[in-house]
């Protein structure tokens, strides 16, 4: 359990069980903002990398949650864990060719909030932060603020939502939706629920994997009740982040016969190798998730040193397609700007 040292949390309910989960989640959200020194001396890391750490952090801020830190090996500066989440002086070389805004999503904004470049499906930004500073996200250029979803701007949506009968399926996305109150999720899903044509609620997460905590009973009640059935695509790059709290949290998703898929980035020094890659297919399905996208690189700036080139990652998922039963292959795409879906790689 976690130290019970919320007590500042107001709770104007009973405090049940419920809410004392609740109360947990958003409390470890709220410490994930953790002092670069702090997390040396808890991981028992050297204070050389201090230097690196600050550069890193002054482009976009160390912010990792307890559950997450872990799971990261002590005293290993290369843990595949810790490489993703370590600021590192690296971060402020500017190398050609890696951009700000890859996926040139400007452009498809019909609504603040909302990006329609898909036919059937629409990706809606139901939050602006993250539980979680990952070096590589593209988010570290954008901190979607202009993106807060008001109810004023859910019922925009709801209305062209009801203009598009094409659109089959909304995909919540982030920054992370989850970091969005319960109560908040509630509103959303009944407003969706109420356009006739749509049939699915896809949530793309990594909070239930770095805070497991967050699939509190009344998150799942609320999607399980709902009309439109939950597909879930959380976000894992390495077998290391499956621990038995990211395990039983999913068991009370699937129990509720939601889906629950996976996607992965291809990151140099954290998963480019056929073990990892494979590793990683094998405890997902453990854990009753199923591989979905194995996402080449996008070339973003600060983050070049995680770059594997689309020759070395075509070679890698061939050589895992050796390795594993077609279920647990993922697929390698990357997304061109412009297309009509994503684009799948290594197929010949
Ligand atoms: C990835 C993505 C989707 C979902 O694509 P699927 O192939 O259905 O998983 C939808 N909209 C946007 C903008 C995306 O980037
Ligand atoms: S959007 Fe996803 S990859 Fe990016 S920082 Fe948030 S959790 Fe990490």
């Amino acid at each position: 359990m976690i130290p019970v040292s919320e007590s500042s949390v107001q709770l104007t309910e009973n405090k049940t069980l419920e809410n004392s989960d609740a109360t947990s989640w958003q409390s470890l959200l709220k410490q994930s903002h953790i002092d670069a020194k702090a997390l040396l001396s808890q991981l028992d890391l050297p204070e050389s990398l201090l230097a690196g750490m600050e550069v890193g952090h002054s482009l976009f801020s160390l912010r990792v949650p307890q559950p997450y830190l872990d799971r990261i090996e002590k005293g290993n500066p290369s843990d595949p864990l810790l490489r993703q989440i370590l600021p590192i002086a690296e971060e402020a070389n500017l190398q050609p060719g890696y951009v700000t805004d890859p996926l040139e999503e400007k452009s498809s904004n019909p609504i603040p909030g909302l990006i329609h470049k898909y036919k059937s499906r629409v990706l809606l930004m139901g939050s602006g932060a993250c539980a979680i500073n990952c070096r590589y996200c593209f988010r570290r250029h954008f901190p979607y603020e202009d993106n807060g979803l008001s109810s004023e701007r859910m019922d925009q949506i709801v209305g062209y939502l009801n203009q598009h009968p094409e659109i089959n399926e909304v995909i919540l996305s982030g920054g992370d939706p989850l970091a969005t109150p319960d109560k908040r999720l509630q509103l959303l899903a009944n407003k969706l629920a109420s356009v006739p044509h749509l049939k699915r609620l896809r949530i793309h997460s990594r909070l239930p994997v770095v805070i497991p905590q967050r699939i509190t009973d009344d998150l799942v009640d609320i999607l399980a009740s709902s009309r439109l059935k939950v597909i879930w695509v959380l976000h894992i790059n390495h077998a290391q982040e499956i621990d038995t709290n990211l395990i039983d949290a999913v068991a009370k998703l699937t129990q509720k016969q939601m889906i629950v898929l996976n996607q992965s980035v291809i990151l140099r020094g954290v998963n480019n190798s056929v073990k990892a890659l494979s590793d990683l297919s094998e405890r997902l399905f453990d854990a009753d998730i199923l591989p979905y996208y194995l996402h080449a690189f996008d070339p973003i700036q600060g983050a070049s040193h995680f770059d594997v080139t689309d020759d070395d990652v075509i070679k890698l998922w061939q050589s895992l397609q050796k390795e594993l039963p077609g279920f647990l292959l993922p697929r390698l795409v990357r997304e061109i700007p412009n297309r009509p879906s994503k684009t799948l790689l290594g197929l010949q």
